[in-house]
């Protein structure tokens, strides 16, 4: 057996991290492959966008996306938008938005808001963490099936603290560790290497969905500061939508009565059928409007041209700019001030949009990405640059050196890599290897190296009263957060228990520039010898682990196994003793003992695994079996 006790430790540190982009409209992931990051896109698809909608049905089933929204007309009750303006907010929060929402909100004691769906109430979180959800399945699809667990997730500037933390929440009841929120201006500043390329003021332009945010950040150093913000929160491409819609339903009334004039399923088709003139309107010169509704036996077709709708419009386009000169007021500069002017959201593909801003800020604003792309891949950069991985240049307040804490066998589990920007935190999951153990010893450890013996110990502590229970079933998550100071706290929970203890340790002081420098070099020659050492310690604790599992369940069972199988037991666990034991440890032969235990144990494992499930049935606890 000793399979499922042969996570004794889990670091296993997936490289793969990803960047989501959780708008209000529609939201989006982005990765980092073969030294670029890469928007992710399903299968047979152009666009990766997914709209931010959820239909959940009577019996509880959820559907995300495209065919979500499509049920926005047919089942509008139950179909959830917008959710974005929700999170971290309360009932007076949203006063604004709730005529616009057909589903019901509520708020509770706690002031958290409640959005009632068939009977059942949903947090704005647990709605959130449905998109990201299905974001984050795309994504690990699209990687051909990875596991992506940690991910950078963009919020607009303005966000307070609460509502950063029900993004944080919402990606945890996902199942993402969240490696950072960051602004979303600033991964679109990001995408462009603006970071790398230029100190100065970037204004970056953000026309999304149904709203809209102008930011003004200051890039000094590759670390940003945000100057100021402002923005109209009920001013998006639907507008732009509904000001077109109105040519289409203008030529109905009279032909229809009122009450047919209001119907949503009529209103709904109207602007969907301006969405798409509008966009077309982005490329070509002229484009048709054209409104079907079978049903109602109405179809109207209207051709409009560029001219036309950008005059309609162009009032709209007028009370951006007046936010982008109240911004510019706020930051107390002058237009001429502005180095860079940045381009996001799908709504900034209007021509009309980008000459006005063009024309205000007096610079050509930066289009060469697409800007429903931009956050996404920016912050697939930044957690790039999160987990270790550098650009040519990196400018950001970073971990000289990668701190880790030592496992069984004296190997060392990286947690937070070098290089890694602060403020950051990491949790890992780790578990007993001994039966009953009721205690832990942490030490922690810096450097690059995979010994600890080789790392430098920054602490130790212990965390006890872990109740008794068998070898691999304890939960311990150990967290590592580096603050903006550098300050290290390191947290182990146990968490079936809640049992909790913590250090702050200080990484940065203590070692100066050149003892980083020496460590480093140290690692990079002793890489290979050091590989092996790891592996090889990490071999010889495994096959301890599944010798002493293995000849513990074995009297139990033994009756169970033919005589040849328990031969072949008896001789892998021979062969395991001597490799492990053996004085110049030898990769290889660890290895293939490891795999002949492994191969050898597999008939045990499954008489094993079938008493345990016989046991669980019976309501007897695992130890007894
Ligand atoms: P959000 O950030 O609010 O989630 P997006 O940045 O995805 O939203 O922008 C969505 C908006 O962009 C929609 O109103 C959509 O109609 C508009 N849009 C997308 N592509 C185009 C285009 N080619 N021309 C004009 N508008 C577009
Ligand atoms: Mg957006």
């Amino acid at each position: 057996m000793g399979y499922i006790e042969l996570n004794v430790l889990n670091n296993d540190q997936s490289p793969q991290v990803m960047g989501i982009d959780l708008g209000t409209t529609n939201s989006l992931a982005a990765t980092w492959k073969d030294g670029h990051p890469v928007v992710i896109k399903p299968e047979h698809s152009n666009s990766g966008s997914v709209p931010s909608v959820i239909h959940i049905s009577e019996d509880g089933n959820v559907i995300v996306g495209q065919k979500a929204l499509d049920q926005a007309t047919v089942d509008p009750r139950h179909t959830i938008f917008s959710i974005k303006r929700m999170m971290g907010r309360g009932l007076a929060d949203i006063q604004d938005d709730l005529e616009a929402f057909p589903f019901p909100i509520s708020e509770d004691e706690n002031g958290l808001l409640n959005i009632d769906v068939h009977g059942r109430q949903y947090t704005p979180q647990e709605l959130s963490s449905l998109i990201l959800l299905r974001v984050h399945d795309l994504g690990c699809r699209a990687m051909g099936g990875a596991e992506i667990q940690r991910a950078v997730i963009t919020v607009p500037a303005y966000f307070d603290d609460t509502q950063r933390q029900a993004t944080r929440d919402s990606a945890r009841l996902a199942g993402i560790d969240v490696m950072r929120i960051i602004n979303e201006p600033t991964a679109a500043s990001l995408a462009y290497g603006l970071d790398q390329s230029a100190s100065g003021n970037v204004a970056v332009y953000d026309l999304g969905g149904g709203t809209f945010d102008i930011s003004i950040l200051s890039i000094e150093d590759g670390v940003f500061h945000v100057l100021s913000t402002n923005g109209d929160t009920h001013l998006g491409g639907d507008d732009f939508d509904r000001a077109l819609a109105k040519l289409v339903l203008d030529q109905l009334e009279g032909k229809l009565s009122s009450d047919e004039l209001a119907d949503p399923a009529l209103q709904q088709a109207a602007r969907l059928a301006a969405e798409k003139c509008k966009v077309k309107l982005s490329e070509q010169p002229e484009a048709e409007l054209h409104l079907v509704l079978p049903d109602s036996g109405i179809n109207v077709r209207r051709n409009v041209t560029r001219e036309e709708f950008e005059a309609l419009v162009s009032p709209l386009v007028q009370r951006t700019l007046d936010c982008c000169l109240q911004a510019l007021a706020d930051a107390n500069l002058e237009v001429g001030e502005v180095a860079e002017v940045v381009m996001v959201g799908g709504s900034t593909r209007m021509p009309v949009v980008r000459e006005g801003v063009e024309g205000f800020f007096k610079r050509l604003p930066h289009t060469e990405l697409n800007p429903d792309e931009v956050v996404a891949i920016g912050a697939a950069i930044q957690a790039h640059i999160l987990s270790g991985g550098s650009r040519d240049l990196l400018l950001m307040d970073v971990t000289p050196l990668s701190l880790g804490l030592e496992t069984v066998g004296g190997a060392v589990s990286k947690i937070i890599a070098r290089n890694s920007t602060i403020p950051c935190q990491a949790t890992e999951g780790f578990t007993t290897y001994a039966d009953n153990q009721t205690g832990i010893d942490f030490n922690i450890l810096q450097g690059e190296r995979e010994l600890a013996q080789d790392c430098r110990s920054l602490g130790r502590f212990k965390l006890t009263g872990i109740p008794p229970m068998p070898a691999g079933l304890a939960r311990i998550a150990v967290r590592f957060h580096v603050d903006a100071d550098g300050l290290l706290t390191v947290t182990a929970r146990e968490e079936s228990t809640g049992v909790k203890s913590s250090i702050e340790v200080k990484p940065k002081h203590g070692l100066t520039d050149s003892a980083v420098e020496q460590m480093l070099e140290d690692s990079l020659t002793n890489a290979r010898a050091d590989f092996e050492a790891g592996r090889n310690a990490g071999l010889v604790t495994e096959l301890g682990t599944m010798i002493h599992a293995t000849e513990k369940s074995l009297p139990n069972v033994i009756d169970q196994l033919d005589p040849e199988q328990l031969a072949d037991i008896r001789e892998a666990i021979d062969a395991a003793r001597e490799a492990s034991d053996a004085k110049e440890k030898d990769g290889k032969s660890l290895q293939s003992a490891r795999d002949a235990l492994e191969q050898a144990t597999m008939p045990l494992a499954a008489v094993l695994m079938d008493s345990v499930a016989k046991a669980a049935l019976s309501g007897k606890s695992l130890s007894d079996v």
